[in-house]
């Protein structure tokens, strides 16, 4: 089984590497992003409860994504392996995720962390804003939610580092050529 933890900050291209990912790999996606954009949609409480969060650029509470997490993976018996994207975001997330998938006699075989410049993550992200509309893209909301990134966030890459399950390439290029770094590390086998 290979579970994969996409890595990088808002803009960095985790959503669209995923899909490409999930695609040759045979992996099942797991976005907490998109999960608790489906809650939103949706209207359920916990929609209701994640829409202000989201939309200030503040992470949602560690019980509330560890849960969604913890039902999808019941939800895939058959699976050959997970991508996680924009999860785990916290230290909490991260030791959740060790034991809920060492209940499955699993465990993560790598992160891979997507390097962009932060001038670049911005730009990035007005364009989306304009583009798809996400109405946390916008100035100030990009600007929180870097904030959270650097506070909470990049100590997660720390913590897999020290199991040595951690992988930096270049999120800058095509989409094409950051997929083919991606691809050639997980064709890489692990040990
Ligand atoms: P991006 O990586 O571009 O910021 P996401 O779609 O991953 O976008 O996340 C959007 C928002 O959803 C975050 O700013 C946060 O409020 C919430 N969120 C997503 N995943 C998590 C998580 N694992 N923990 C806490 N909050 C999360």
């Amino acid at each position: 089984m290979q579970n994969v933890v996409l890595f990088g900050p808002p803009g960095a291209g985790k959503g669209t590497q995923s899909a490409l990912i999930i695609e040759k790999f045979h992996l099942i996606h797991l976005s907490t992003g998109d999960l608790l954009r489906s809650e939103i949609a949706a209207q359920s409480p916990l929609g209701i409860q994640a829409k202000s969060l989201m939309d200030a650029g503040i992470l949602v509470p560690d019980a509330v994504v560890i849960g969604m997490i913890a039902s999808r993976l019941e939800a895939h018996p058959e699976a050959q392996g997970f991508i996680f994207d924009g999860f785990p975001r916290t230290i909490a997330q991260a030791e959740a995720l060790d034991e809920l998938l060492a209940g499955y006699h699993s465990k993560i075989s790598r992160m891979i962390s997507l390097v962009v410049p932060e001038q670049e993550l911005k730009q990035r992200l007005m364009l989306r804003g304009k583009a798809l509309g996400r109405s946390d893209d916008n100035e100030e909301t990009i600007l929180k939610r870097i904030h959270e990134y650097q506070e909470k966030t990049l100590p997660v890459a720390g913590y897999y580092k020290a199991s040595d399950k951690y992988f930096e390439i270049s999120g800058v290029g095509t989409v094409e050529e950051i997929f083919g770094r991606i691809s050639q590390l997980l064709e890489t086998p692990t040990i």
